[in-house]
């Protein structure tokens, strides 16, 4: 794992694209940067009467196409830059796929795991009313990240809507069904990484039915699109977490090892399986690899070891920029996060949207949507990468969405 950091490296993403697109490099600095970041201290207090102080951020990376958009994540390594990086992916995220939001992110630092259910209730809360100024259906609209889930975002719309004093679903996605969420949210993402691989393959000319798998973090984003694939026809022959892998050359039941972990905390001592740490599953020689946990997962050291012939990108920057050369260099195609796990974003949208029109859509509606949503996407970015010769599929996804941006802000003026 690699200690780049992960602004830097969306900053390098951004000026790789602007090589080979038709705007003002005063109008590509803009792209790189967010139009604001707000740090904050809360103070909680804790089961036992004391005090405990926690550093919070929300960044607004880009609002041209639309209110702010992006998840909160309660983590221990979560830091501004971190939350300026996860937000600038936000707004190009959003753009490849085309949908009318910019890009914004949230972050904590706190392991969740060393504090109770109130505890975390009264946090989330704290935050929620330190944002109120910013946060809205028509400004900012925050959605689960890693280690925050339905729970969080329920207590985040209930502080919203009583501080209001109104009804605002909108104000935040990733919601329970009876809070007023989205059917087919929860597994969005890994839906759109299922997407995003079996269009990868047929590109390639390839049947990913009969592809080996491999998984890098089995939690949300992970275990369904390992389950998805799965029903595909493809086999997963590796999956981990934080605890360590798993590795069966003939197939693990990617259900049946989520069970497992849902039930002992982790993938590992899934029967039948031989034991493989995270750097052994990366560089297995599988024909698709699917990396689901955090950033960095892979540099350029470990890049040069992948045996993968296409990776998809469930995770937000899980390759440093040197890790893309190299791929690239080797003809590893990779399909960016900002396509492979916008199926989160793009629900989200359709989420908000239900909120709006106070009207709910079927999961087979939100589901085919997400499809066309992901397949046209995918077919803009080939365009693109054909049409222009750019060198990857990153590129070609920057080169699209950033144009789309540029664009909006072109239109709309500079003011004042
Ligand atoms: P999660 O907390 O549900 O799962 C993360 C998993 O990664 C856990 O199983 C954890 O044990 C594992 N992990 C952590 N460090 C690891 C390591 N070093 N090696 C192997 N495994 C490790 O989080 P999630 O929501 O699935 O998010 C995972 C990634 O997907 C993040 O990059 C997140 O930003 C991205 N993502 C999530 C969503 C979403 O809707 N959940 C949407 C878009 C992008």
């Amino acid at each position: 794992m690699s200690d780049a950091n992960p602004f830097e490296s969306l900053q390098e993403q951004v000026d790789d694209a602007a090589a080979y697109l038709d705007v003002e490099s005063d109008v590509i600095e803009r792209l790189k940067h967010p139009e604001r970041v707000l740090e904050l201290n809360l103070t909680v207090e804790l089961d036992d009467g004391s005090l405990a102080r926690f550093k919070g951020f929300r960044s607004q990376f880009n609002g041209d196409r639309g209110p702010y958009k992006g998840g909160i994540r309660y983590h221990p390594n979560v830091s501004r830059d971190e939350v300026k990086a996860l937000s600038g992916w936000m707004a190009y995220k959003c753009a490849i796929v085309d949908i009318p939001l910019g890009g914004g992110k949230g972050g904590i630092i706190i392991d969740p795991t060393e504090y109770s259910e109130a505890e975390l209730e009264r946090l989330t809360r704290a935050y929620a009313t330190e944002l109120r100024p910013l946060v809205g259906p028509d400004r900012d609209i925050p959605a689960p990240d890693v280690n925050t889930g339905q729970r969080e975002m329920n207590w985040f719309k209930d502080t919203y809507e009583t501080l209001e004093r109104t009804t605002a679903p909108g104000v935040i996605t990733g919601k329970a069904i009876a809070s007023g969420g989205s059917e087919g949210r929860v597994e969005a993402t890994g839906r759109s990484t299922m997407f995003a691989a079996r269009e990868a393959f047929d590109y390639l000319g390839q049947d990913i039915s009969d592809a080996t798998v491999a998984v890098q973090g089995y939690g949300n984003a992970g275990s369904i699109a390992a389950r998805l694939i799965e029903d595909l026809g493809a086999t997963v022959v590796a999956v981990s977490d934080s605890s360590g892998g798993v590795y069966d050359p003939d197939g693990i039941d990617a259900r049946a090892v989520k069970s497992h972990k849902n039930e002992t905390g982790s993938v590992t001592g899934y029967e039948g399986t031989e034991e493989l740490t995270n750097e052994e599953l990366l560089t297995l020689d599988v024909d698709l690899l699917v990396p689901a946990a955090l950033e960095n997962a892979i540099d350029a050291d470990l890049a040069e070891d992948v045996e993968a012939d296409v990776i998809a990108e469930a995770a937000n920057g899980p390759l440093t920029p040197d890790a893309d050369d190299v791929l690239t260099d080797r003809d590893v195609l990779v399909v960016p996060d900002i396509l492979a796990n916008a199926g989160g974003v793009t629900v989200s949208y359709f989420e908000w949207v239900q909120n709006r029109q106070r009207f709910s859509w079927s999961e087979e509606r939100v589901n085919d949507e997400l499809e066309t949503v992901i397949t046209s996407a995918f077919d803009d970015l080939v365009d693109a990468y054909e049409s222009k010769g750019l060198p990857n599929f990153r590129t070609a996804a920057y080169v699209v969405a950033a144009q789309r941006i540029a664009d909006a802000y072109a239109e709309s003026g500079n003011w004042p």
